[in-house]
C-alpha cells in the first residue's frame, strides 16, 4: 500500500468563475490575436490519425535552437515539468530511496515523492528571507544520502533565488542527482546552466508554462547524457502529443512575443512590489518570479483573502502550507488592469481591518 498523500487538493485551482484569478501561476498573457490564425492554420495540417514522433526530434531541435540550450547537454521532454518530476521519482525511487527538498517548496515535490513510494525529507529555508542554511543543508545531505535533491530557483512560493555558488556547494555533496527547477526562468537573469558543464549529475528542469503556454503541457530537462538516457527508459513513448509538438514549435518561432510579455511582467512586478512595500500593515518579499509573496497582519491572512474574494479578486492563501507562511498570500502579476484592481481591493480590505 502506498502512503496517503495529504493536501493533494492544494494543487487544484478553485473554479471561481467571475473572479479575477490571480492565484493560478500561469502567465496572464497568451498568443496575441494576430498570430492565432497562423497558429490555427498550422494545427490544421497536423496528422491527428498518426502517433506522434515518440522522440519529438524536430521539436527538440527547434528548442535547442530557439531557446539557446547548451549543445552538449542531453534533453528529455515531459508532459509538463510535473511529469519530469514523476519520471525522476520513478527512475530513482525504490526501497529506502530518499527525495529531498528545501521548504517551503513547490508542493508537487513531496506529493510525487510519496506517490512513488519514496521517503521525502526536507529542511527549512531561513524563516526571514528564505535563503539556504548551508551548513544544515550540507549536513542533512550527508546523513540522508538522497537519491534526488530538488531545488526550485527562483523558489515557489517564496520567489527568491539562491546563488550559483550555493548550488555548486550542494552539487558537490549530493550523491544522486541535483535538479535545479528553473520553472520561473523567464522572469529572472539567474540560471544554473554553467553547472551543467561542471557536474554530470546536475540536471536543469524548465517549462514553457510560465511563458504563457501552460495549457500545452511541455516541460524539459537538460543534463548529462548518461542520466538523460536512463530517464528516457521510464518515459512513456508518446508523452508529447502531436498538437503540443506542433503548437510548441509554432510558439518557439515567435519567441520574441513571449519574451516581451515576460519583460512586461518583470516591470509590473517591480511596480507591484513597490506598491505593496508602501502599505505599512503588510510585509512583502522581493521576487524573481511572476508572483509576489506578502504577509498580512498577524491572524488576518484569512480575513484579507476573503475580503479580496468578496471584491472579485482571488489570490492564493498559503496559511497552513508551512509554518513560515502563516498569514501569507501570493499574488501573481496579471495584466495592468488586474494588478490595479488587486491593489485597490487590497487597500479596501486593509481599511476594513
Ligand atoms: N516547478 C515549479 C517550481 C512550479 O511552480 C511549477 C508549476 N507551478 C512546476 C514546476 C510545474 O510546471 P508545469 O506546468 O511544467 O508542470
Amino acid at each position: 500500500m502506498r502512503p496517503a498523500v495529504a493536501g493533494m487538493s492544494a494543487y487544484v485551482v478553485a473554479d471561481a468563475s467571475g473572479l479575477i484569478k490571480l492565484d493560478a501561476m500561469e502567465n496572464p498573457y497568451t498568443l496575441p490575436e494576430e498570430l492565432r490564425n497562423d497558429w490555427a492554420g498550422q494545427l490544421r495540417t497536423v496528422e491527428i490519425n498518426r502517433y506522434p514522433d515518440p522522440a519529438a526530434n524536430s521539436l527538440k531541435a527547434l528548442m535547442r535552437d530557439k531557446l539557446a540550450l547548451p549543445e552538449q547537454a542531453g534533453l528529455i521532454l515531459g508532459n509538463g515539468s510535473d511529469e519530469i518530476i514523476q519520471m525522476l521519482a520513478l527512475a530513482l525511487g525504490g526501497e529506502g530511496r530518499t527525495f529531498m527538498s528545501l521548504e517551503p517548496a513547490f508542493v508537487m515535490y513531496r506529493m510525487i515523492a510519496l506517490m512513488n513510494g519514496m521517503q521525502y525529507v526536507s529542511l527549512d529555508l531561513r524563516s526571514d528571507d528564505f535563503s539556504i542554511d548551508m551548513a544544515a543543508t550540507l549536513s542533512l545531505i550527508e546523513t540522508q544520502q538522497p537519491a534526488v535533491v530538488f531545488i526550485a530557483n527562483p523558489n515557489n512560493p517564496t520567489g527568491n533565488i539562491h546563488t550559483l555558488d550555493e548550488l555548486r556547494q550542494i552539487a558537490r555533496v549530493v550523491p544522486g542527482v541535483l535538479v535545479i527547477d528553473e520553472a520561473y526562468a523567464p522572469f529572472t537573469d539567474m540560471t544554473a546552466m554553467p553547472l551543467l558543464q561542471e557536474y554530470p549529475h546536475v540536471l536543469i528542469m524548465r517549462t514553457v508554462s510560465k511563458m504563457g503556454l501552460a495549457g500545452l503541457r511541455l516541460g524539459y530537462l537538460l543534463g548529462g547524457h548518461a542520466w538523460i538516457n536512463e530517464l528516457d527508459k521510464v518515459r512513456l513513448p508518446y508523452n508529447i502529443n502531436v498538437l503540443s509538438q506542433q503548437a510548441a514549435g509554432f510558439a518557439l518561432m515567435h519567441r520574441e512575443v513571449f519574451d516581451r510579455q515576460a519583460q512586461r511582467i518583470r516591470a509590473d512586478r517591480q511596480a507591484m512590489y513597490e506598491s505593496l512595500k508602501a502599505i505599512e500593515q503588510i510585509e512583502v518579499w522581493p521576487s524573481e518570479a511572476n508572483f509576489l509573496l506578502f504577509r498580512a497582519p498577524e491572524g488576518m491572512g484569512a480575513t484579507i483573502h476573503a475580503a479580496l474574494k468578496q471584491q472579485g479578486v482571488l489570490i492564493k492563501s498559503l496559511s497552513g502550507g508551512h509554518p513560515y507562511l502563516q498569514d501569507c498570500l501570493r499574488v501573481t502579476i496579471g495584466t495592468a488592469e488586474e494588478n490595479q484592481q488587486f491593489l485597490s481591493a487590497l487597500q479596501v480590505s486593509i481599511g476594513q481591518l
